[in-house]
């Protein structure tokens, strides 16, 4: 049968192996493996008729095409069938015009894409369909996979776990202990998945997990695994189609372990390529100053480019000193006209603060970027009139313990929360209700 769609190396050995082999690297130099589509193929569509596809596809109800995902299946995993996809209708996540904070910080037109509002709270949803659907359909061709396995920061456990409770496959999630939300760690504890905490951090955690993958029987579903840059890449074309198709000139992303830049910038590739869109936007990724190890390459001009040892941030999804995907992700920024660029804590928090007073919701890794985004602009490499989005990663409501803290100003490294507010404790009342009211309005 012809391949649309097959795993190749990402340097330059050319054989193929179909998505459903168990290939993290190049068996010749070890690259890491990406997927690769059938152009020729793809472009006997017009991008005029691959947005009207979309278009009609999307948030609507006919099974599976409403996914944001897989309304865009011909680009993510064509031969697929339809009967193993594991869809939890990811993907379609509101664009908020984020017109007072952009007001406060001299943007004009200023966006932020919720992708934590999603099953499990953020944007990992839309990789994890696409590689549990993958395992469901290895499993349905004959495969002996006892479980589907990851390190995680938080949110890819929580998100792998949902998947696979939903399709009856085992997964086992490896965590840091103590070192992701309360929010986090309930997700995989309450999806059923073998879940370890482990006293290391998430680089320790992901060397445990690459000792396990060498036994064939446990399927590797960290973002080295190409399938789940596949759906991510999704989250691009989605972002355009909302915007009727016009591009934006920034994008800015935080990154950890770098997979989810990579999916982006694939993802506007693949537009561009197939004719939907005639230019490309510029790419930003926000790194956390004390997990920063794209930051510092890149100041050295790609020279460079080593691992460092992630420090505490309250941005912990992205606490990562060792990214997988930092050659993807810099081969990328490359062609993006991409810039690197860093916050503190200090910075983080306090944007993250202000953005909620503003009507957001925001985690810490979108306090990072956002943190960024305001460097950015003050130093005029972002003009006032560009067209700004800010991916938002994750739902707010997972970092509770962040935005309490924030609050009582207890954030480590944080000298002053400039927008910490309290609840007002008041005995029980009428008069004493008024009375605080009065004082404040
Ligand atoms: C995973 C994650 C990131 C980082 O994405 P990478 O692909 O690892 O760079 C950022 N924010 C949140 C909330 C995440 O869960
Ligand atoms: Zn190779």
């Amino acid at each position: 049968m012809k391949q649309n769609s097959w795993l190749q190396c990402s340097s330059l050995c050319t054989e193929r192996y179909n998505l459903t082999d168990t290939i993290y690297s190049c068996p010749r130099c070890d690259s890491l493996m990406g997927v690769n589509h059938d152009f020729d193929q793809l472009k006997k569509t017009s991008g005029q008729s691959w947005r009207k596809i979309f278009d009609s596809r999307y948030m609507k109800t006919e099974w599976p095409y409403g996914s944001g995902v897989w309304g865009k299946k011909e680009w993510v995993y064509p031969d697929l069938s339809d009967e193993n996809i594991v869809s939890l209708y990811e993907g379609g996540t509101n664009l908020f015009w984020a017109e007072r904070l952009g007001n406060l910080i001299g943007l004009d037109d200023f966006w932020v894409k919720n992708c934590g509002n999603s099953h499990t709270g953020s944007f990992k949803d839309l990789g994890m369909t696409v590689l549990v659907s993958a395992v469901k359909e290895k499993i349905n061709l004959g495969s002996n996979i006892s479980a589907v396995i990851c390190a995680s920061t938080g949110d890819t456990s929580a998100s792998l776990s949902a998947y696979c409770a939903a399709a009856g496959i085992p997964s086992v999630v490896i965590l840091p202990r103590n070192k992701i939300s309360e929010a986090q760690l309930i997700q995989p504890i309450s999806n059923g998945a073998i879940t370890l905490a482990v006293d290391t951090d998430f680089d320790g955690c992901m060397d445990i997990v690459n000792k396990l993958s060498k036994d064939v029987n446990f399927y590797l579903a960290n973002s080295v695994n190409p399938l789940r840059i596949e759906g991510q890449k999704t989250l691009s074309v989605e972002l355009v189609q909302q915007f009727d198709w016009e591009v934006p000139d920034w994008v800015i992303v935080p990154g950890g372990n770098l997979g989810n830049i990579s999916a982006i910038g694939l993802g506007f590739k693949m537009l561009f390529d197939l004719g939907l869109i005639n230019n490309l936007p510029r790419l930003v990724c926000a790194q956390a100053s004390n997990a920063n190890p794209l930051y510092l390459s890149y100041k050295s001009g790609y020279k460079e480019v080593q691992s460092v040892s992630a420090k505490e941030t309250a941005a912990s999804a992205i606490q990562i000193g060792n990214p997988v995907s930092i050659y993807r992700a810099i081969n990328i920024l490359q062609q993006f006209g991409g810039v690197v660029e860093q916050a503190t804590e200090d910075e983080l928090a306090n944007a993250s603060g202000l953005a909620d007073q503003t009507g957001l919701f925001t985690c810490p890794q979108t306090g990072v970027a956002l943190a960024v985004l305001m460097k950015l602009v003050k130093s005029g490499v972002i003009k006032s009139s560009d067209r700004t989005i800010v991916i938002s990663t994750a739902n707010g409501l997972k970092f509770t313990n962040f935005k309490l803290d924030y609050h009582r100003n207890k954030l480590p490294e944080v000298t002053e929360s400039k927008f910490a507010s309290s609840p007002i404790e008041l005995p029980g009342d009428y008069q004493s209700v008024v009375k605080a009211i009065a004082q404040r309005v």
